[in-house]
């Protein structure tokens, strides 16, 4: 029984400039399964601190109990450089200011660290080969020498996660319903994850075209699988991120009760042990093709004028919005409509009705597949 707090610091690019770090490891040093849990990533998007902070003690509780089956490492502020990037009383977060990169894109290719040796090192045992990959990758890690800030932060981040076998990196949306974004070769276990969160979809892909956090990890293992058939390679870390609604939904009493959910999720798996301290969740949607959901985008700048609500069923063609013209002949009296591409849920919609040229209006959940979509299957 253990709970340790590490402090790391990452030095600032500018002299004088020093960041904290800080994160928690619960549980039993030499237990076989690990769990990673990070939260604010994107920096502007904080209902995980809340719901991380919650399950914090909950963790803490059940470790004092010896229930704890697993070991739990958790970042409540994953990201403290995009936490201090505040300009003109406002708060932004979801790009490193100094280079410009999205925090959640450009994580390194694990596949392409580990290649060129891994051939050699795999066996008939899917434990041993497990084990194998995994020191490779903390070879590699080892070998990496990070400058700059967000390198450096990056870097202790990867050190924690690269043996884990659950990653969960907790966002949200604008203004949305829970989801969950995954791989299918977790598809059941996101199920179960889902049904616990309430989540309104679970959207998968094999890659993203963005290199996000969580693609790292499970990417690794369904690259290695498809590279050497002949080896059993299982799908050794499962690794989602969760969005737990929109950037105004940071509310105690509600993301207490997200982490509650979380907590029973991972006594579910067997990761905790005692009574469930929960009910079991009504069923939730079955996943769907990132590539089937519509991302309703605006032709060009207005102001948001919504004719429907989330979780709204749509039919292809149906009017989701209006924008109000702002400028040129028909200014403030022009109502461009905008319509589904698509059937399926209003997923999520715009916060913020000032909008500009090429900006998100909704995300609508479909089953069939949009061309449309292209390979590059995220948001900016
Ligand atoms: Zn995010």
């Amino acid at each position: 029984m253990a709970v340790t707090k590490i402090v790391k610091i990452i030095e600032g690019d500018a002299p004088g400039k020093c960041t904290e770090l800080t994160y928690f490891q619960i549980g039993p040093a030499d237990a076989k399964r690990k769990i990673f849990l990070q939260a604010a990533l994107h920096a502007d998007e904080q209902p995980g601190i809340l719901i991380l902070h919650h399950l914090l003690e909950y963790l803490i509780d059940a470790d004092s109990k010896g229930l704890l089956k697993a070991r739990f490492v958790v970042f409540p502020m994953v990201n403290p450089l995009g936490m201090g990037d505040i300009g003109f009383l406002q708060h932004q977060g979801r790009y490193d200011r100094s280079s410009g990169v999205n925090f959640n894109r450009q994580w390194p290719d694990l596949y392409a660290a580990i290649e060129e040796h891994v051939g050699a090192y795999l066996t008939d045992s899917a434990e041993d080969n497990v084990k194998r990959v995994r020191e490779l990758v903390q070879h590699w890690l080892s070998e990496q020498q990070p400058v700059n800030a967000l390198q450096q932060q990056r870097h202790y981040v990867m050190q924690e996660a690269f043996d884990a076998d659950y990653v969960l990196d907790l966002h949200c949306d604008s203004d949305s319903l829970p989801h969950i974004f995954t791989v299918p070769q977790s598809t059941e276990v996101m199920q179960n994850l889902s049904d616990w969160m309430g989540a309104a979809a679970t959207l998968v892909c094999e890659a993203s075209g963005g290199s996000s956090f969580d693609e790292v990890w499970s990417t690794l293992w369904s690259r290695l699988a498809k590279q050497f058939p002949n080896k059993p390679i299982p799908q050794a870390t499962h690794s989602a991120t969760l969005e737990y609604r929109g950037q105004f939904d940071t509310f105690d009493e509600l993301n207490k009760t997200d982490a509650r959910h979380l907590y029973a999720f991972f006594q579910a798996q067997g990761l905790i042990g005692g009574e469930l301290i929960l009910p079991l969740p009504p069923k939730t949607p079955s996943a769907t093709d990132l590539a089937a959901t519509e991302m309703i985008k605006t032709p060009q700048a207005g102001l948001l004028a919504y004719t429907v609500e989330l979780g709204q069923q749509v039919k292809k063609g149906d009017l989701i919005a209006e924008l109000i013209s702002l400028d040129g002949e028909e200014a403030f009296r022009k109502r461009i409509p905008l319509y589904a591409g698509t059937a399926g849920v209003v997923l999520s919609r715009n916060t913020f009705k000032y909008v500009w040229r090429g900006a998100s209006v909704a995300k609508i959940v479909g089953k069939e597949l949009l061309p449309s979509r292209g390979k590059y299957l995220l948001q900016d």
